[in-house]
């Protein structure tokens, strides 16, 4: 597997506060629960365990939020891509509950933002979602609709008021989560992390886990450095960075990169023309489009682009072309951070949780929405690993299913990325 896309270029890693120290593990210990992976969905389940006074060891490869959660788009969205009905339909046994889950997962990144007093810029005005065919357009009016009879503060907005919100024509319909908002995502990765230590978790950065196996009646997890942690329980978080310490984990998903890129922060007149009120967005194409505004009025837009690692800037060039064409008034505006991560896709298109054998618990297939799930599935991992009750748990347990024919994976991403871009309409230069 090709080297991981580092995380220094990103503008999160420019603007984010320190972190706290997490030495690499250098003497083998042992712990009631052992965390492999120091994302959010790590990093919360390890903070909700060592509050319930679990002895939890979080081990990571380089240092937390090093992955996706470092690098995300900082789009708090609450809801799954499935609409409420439609999971209501596919859990009957548990839809509405699932409905609520899912509702709650931004509140899940507020509460704890305020309750730990995180060194996070945030902002919670909500999240757009545009729409650019008529039958996008039908897809919002029904999302908000069904999310507004849940009591969501969700609301259609017609073209005008699309239009208004976002500043750009590029859209003929969307509706408005106000559920939603804006964080720094790598100091709320970081500000997880401190949170989690001074409930007593230990973090070990530089300390990538190289061999799982069960002696008896515990784990034994082993670091490249050779220390060790055997633990009675083990958690895997590694999402769209999987390896292979679970067999056929990684061929249950596919990891593509997301890209993005940002500007500097844009002059005051230039800065209110996009996002005045300071919501977040992303659209409902297929290879859907993300855009936002940093705390210092950075513009930033994200979305696909190859497969592969990415070899120069001109595997962002797709990306500043779109910006050009949606917000004319960014025209050649300086980009000063180009950067990716990976995401995890799972072929029903739902985040999987896997319990291969007692006492080990995976959680994996983000979908690209994780800000909000990873956060709260961590609060709701922490409950069944100290439980031991299934019913903490917002989805099954699934068994491990590799997609057949996982090799050819690139491939056929690569062919559906080229298909999508055909046939997901355009963006359209700006009037
Ligand atoms: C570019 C991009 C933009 C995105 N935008 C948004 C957005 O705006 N809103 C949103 O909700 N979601 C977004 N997402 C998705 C979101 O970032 C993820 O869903 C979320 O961060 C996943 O968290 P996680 O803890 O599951 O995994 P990750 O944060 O990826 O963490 C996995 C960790 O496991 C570690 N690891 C792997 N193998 C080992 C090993 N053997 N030993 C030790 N450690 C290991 C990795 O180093 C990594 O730090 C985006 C993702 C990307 C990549």
């Amino acid at each position: 597997m090709a080297e991981p896309f580092p995380l220094e270029p990103s503008l999160w890693a420019a603007t984010a506060p320190a972190p706290a120290p997490t030495p690499p593990l250098d003497e083998s210990t042992a712990a009631d629960v052992c965390v492999i992976g120091a994302g959010y969905a790590g990093l919360s389940t390890a903070l909700h365990l060592a509050e319930r006074g679990v002895k939890t060891v979080v081990l990571e490869a380089y240092e937390p939020g090093w992955g996706g959660s470092g690098r995300n788009g900082g789009q708090v969205i609450p809801g799954l891509k499935y609409d409420p009905d439609e999971l209501v339909e596919k859990f009957p046994e548990r839809g509405e509950e699932l409905v609520a889950f899912a509702g709650g997962t931004a509140d899940a990144v507020f509460d704890l933002i305020a309750r730990h007093k995180m060194d996070v810029p945030h902002v919670r005005a909500g999240w757009i979602q545009g729409a650019h065919t008529p039958d996008a357009i039908e897809a919002v009016r029904r999302r908000a609709e069904q999310w507004a009879k849940r009591g969501a503060a969700a609301e259609f907005l017609d073209k005008a008021a699309t239009e208004r919100h976002l500043g750009t024509a590029q859209y003929d319909a969307g509706w408005l989560d106000r559920r939603g908002g804006a964080i720094q995502p790598l100091a709320y990765a970081r500000g997880l992390a401190r949170a989690a230590l001074e409930a007593g978790a230990a973090i070990h950065g530089q300390s990538r886990v190289t061999a799982l196996a069960r002696n008896g009646g515990r784990f034994t997890v082993t670091t490249e450095r050779g220390a060790a942690v055997t633990a009675e329980k083990v958690v895997v978080c590694t999402n769209g960075y999987t390896g292979d310490l679970v067999p056929k984990l990684r061929q249950t998903v596919i990891a593509p990169n997301s890209f993005q890129i940002a500007t500097r922060p844009l002059s005051d007149n230039i800065r209110k023309s996009i996002l005045p009120e300071g919501q977040v967005s992303s659209d409902i194409r297929k290879l859907l489009l993300y855009f936002r505004l940093d705390h210092a009025g950075r513009f930033i837009m994200g979305g696909r682009g190859p497969f592969r690692e990415p070899e120069s800037a001109a595997d962002w060039a797709h990306l500043e072309r779109v910006v050009g064409k949606m917000f004319p008034q960014l025209k050649g505006e300086p980009i000063e951070h180009r950067w990716c991560g990976r995401v995890a896709l799972t072929r029903d298109f739902l985040p999987h949780l896997h319990e291969p054998e007692p006492g080990l618990l995976v959680d994996i297939g983000c979908m690209g929405r994780g800000v909000g799930l990873q956060t709260a599935m961590g609060q709701r991992m922490a409950d069944y690993v100290a439980t031991g009750d299934k019913r903490a748990l917002p989805f099954p347990l699934v068994p491990i299913r590799p997609l057949p024919f996982h090799p050819l994976h690139k491939a056929y991403v690569s062919a559906i990325v080229a298909w999508h871009r055909m046939t997901d309409g355009g963006v359209k230069a700006a009037a």
